[in-house]
């Protein structure tokens, strides 16, 4: 069967990651979280207290790859995995800070571009549609109310033991929202031959059937 690229993007915490996640196992395709990619950027900027224009010189030294594990897959910041370290709000927050800046787009996209050449890839992120493979076969873009993504980003959170200031969440999400989609350097938006996919009254189950309905309705075409 014919491979392609499935383009995910959308507002944070929307779950294109598991949706992206989930499309790719069914496919059997490869899976690229590229906003582990700009949290990895973002962890070293922090670890090692840089500006922008320290970190955009250290850009060559920071060296970004997935391995799997049982429970999916970890992102590696210089061979070390720092999957866990990298999905705070502190992280998150600041990886939307380094990502307006040219030179890591530029750094990080290159890369994510290389990982297509075999298409069969499922990527997820803000850009995907529209910068990394505006020719994607297959473009989804995701969303839901800030309010719906707040309250499943809160109990991420909690889930993983830290605890969280709803009020603080949704500000957060807000923030993020605007960052993503005011700043000049691949602001986030919709491609205009995306499939759009508002999933705040979807439950999981049926976001992924909806999904797989999609792909497959695609590939048979
Ligand atoms: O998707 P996630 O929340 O992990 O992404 C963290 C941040 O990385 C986003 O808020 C966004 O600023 C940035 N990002 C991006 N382009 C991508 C993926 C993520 O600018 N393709």
């Amino acid at each position: 069967m014919r491979k392609i690229i499935v383009a995910i993007d959308g507002y944070s915490s929307c779950g294109k990651s598991t949706m992206a996640k989930a499309l790719a196992e069914y496919a059997g395709y490869t899976y690229v979280d590229t906003g582990a990619m700009y949290r990895a950027v973002a962890l070293y900027a922090l670890e090692k207290g840089l500006d922008e224009q320290q970190l955009v010189a250290a850009l060559p030294d920071i060296h970004i790859s997935f391995i799997h594990k049982a429970d999916g897959q970890h992102v590696c910041l210089n061979g070390k995995d720092v999957e866990a370290q990298i999905r705070t709000l502190e992280v998150g927050n600041k990886a939307s800070q380094v990502s307006p800046i040219k030179a890591v787009r530029q750094f990080l996209v290159a890369q994510q571009q290389a990982m297509g050449d075999e298409k069969g890839i499922v990527m997820d992120g803000r850009d995907i549609g529209t910068v990394v493979f505006p020719n994607a076969e297959l473009k989804l873009f995701l969303t839901a109310t800030p309010e719906e993504r707040a309250n499943r980003r809160f109990k991420e959170l909690q889930d993983k033991g830290e605890n969280p200031v709803f009020e603080d969440v949704l500000r957060d999400v807000n923030d993020r929202d605007y960052r993503d989609t005011h700043r000049a350097e691949s602001p986030l938006r919709q491609a205009e031959d995306a499939v759009v996919v508002d999933n705040t009254e979807m439950t999981k189950e049926e976001q992924i059937a909806h999904i797989r309905r999609i792909f497959d309705d695609h590939i048979n075409r």
